[in-house]
């Protein structure tokens, strides 16, 4: 009988302030939705162990404690990071259009071996709000900034609907686990 093989994968998951951050790891671990988030307190991170065919993986996934809202989030949060998963809202320009900083930052302070290839992934949330109605960001512009760093993958999803949430954090753990 062989012994499965086991790794740890750190991923991060910034954006802006309110799109959702807290929320899709609370859904994805705890299936739990909240309207209301306190600033996090305490622990960094969250795990969730999954099985990747015959490899088990355990996602520690790191949140922010909201001091996003000041771009300080320290070297500590960025270090060996396995992938970095950026959140924008899809009914919030602004927040689409800070992903540009956020990418920078993120190399700057993981600062990885080989930015060309480090795996991203680009999470387009609150999908469910008005039926869609009131979204900015159309997918086609999404997809679109995605190609131009490199074929980002791409996930919309609804924290608040627990759509396409599993499958997202899915493809993340295999992103990463390529990469290691
Ligand atoms: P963070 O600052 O990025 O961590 O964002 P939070 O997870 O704290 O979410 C900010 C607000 O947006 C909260 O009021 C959440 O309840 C709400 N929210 C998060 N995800 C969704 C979603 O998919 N749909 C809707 N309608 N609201 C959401
Ligand atoms: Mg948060």
């Amino acid at each position: 009988m062989s012994i499965p093989k086991r790794s740890l994968l750190k991923i991060i998951v910034i954006g802006d302030s309110g799109v959702g951050k807290t929320s899709l790891m609370n859904q994805y671990v705890h299936k739990k939705f909240r309207q209301q988030y306190k600033a996090t307190i305490g622990a960094d991170f969250v795990t969730k162990e999954l099985q990747i065919d015959d490899k088990l993986v355990t996602l520690q996934i790191w949140d922010t404690a909201g001091q996003e809202r000041f771009h300080s989030l320290g070297a500590a949060f960025y270090r060996g990071a396995d992938c970095c998963v950026l959140v924008f809202d899809v009914n919030v320009f602004r927040s689409f259009e800070t992903l540009q900083n956020w990418h920078e930052e993120f190399l700057k302070q993981a600062d990885p071996t080989d930015p060309e290839t480090f795996p991203f992934v680009l999470i387009g949330n609150k999908v469910d709000i008005d039926g869609g109605s009131s979204r900015v960001v159309p997918e086609k512009i999404a997809r679109e900034w995605c190609a131009s760093r490199g074929n980002i993958p791409y996930f919309e999803t609804s924290a608040k609907e627990d759509y396409n949430v599993d499958y997202a954090f899915l493809c993340i753990a295999k992103t990463a686990l390529e990469y290691e």
